[in-house]
């Protein structure tokens, strides 16, 4: 029988503290779910032109966009980075809005349900696709629904 794992896609965080707890949560193997992250699990251009790969080449019909609780893109200094690459010879000044293109988010839980409104209402995401998204509590591991 092949696992319902196997249509399933995962956008997340690339917190180091998620890596193994996630797919013990979700009884994920190697060969079933596509994981896609990165910094705050935010639906970029990126994020959904992989989830479109996902969808159509590779028979996904479910997408969990999982946040979680402590987020770094929440509490992100954008002129420490700034003053970071300035220190280091390179230009913060590339983007006329750092904090934008770093993504830096007011609320995990908004950042989420922003994220799943996003993907479903994508011109190239089907509506047959089950788009919902969870927070994880970094500290216990527990998995909530949000929408
Ligand atoms: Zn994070």
């Amino acid at each position: 029988m092949q696992s319902l794992r196997k249509n399933l896609a995962i956008v997340s965080c690339m917190d180091t503290r998620l890596v193994n707890f996630l797919s013990e949560k979700l009884g994920i193997d190697r060969g079933d779910a596509k994981v896609i992250k990165n910094a705050g699990n935010i639906i970029t251009d990126d994020t959904l032109r992989s989830l479109v790969v996902a969808i159509y080449l590779l028979d996904v019909n479910k997408i969990m966009v999982v946040g979680h609780t402590d987020c770094g893109m929440k509490s992100v200094d954008i002129e420490d980075i700034k003053n970071k690459m300035l220190e280091r010879g390179a230009n913060p000044y590339f983007t006329p809005n750092l904090e934008q293109w770093l993504g830096k988010i007011d609320s995990e839980e908004d950042n989420i349900i922003k994220g799943v409104e996003l993907t479903k209402n994508h011109p190239a995401i089907p509506n047959d696709v089950d788009v919902r998204g969870y927070i994880i509590d970094v500290e216990t591991g527990e998995l909530t629904r949000l929408c």
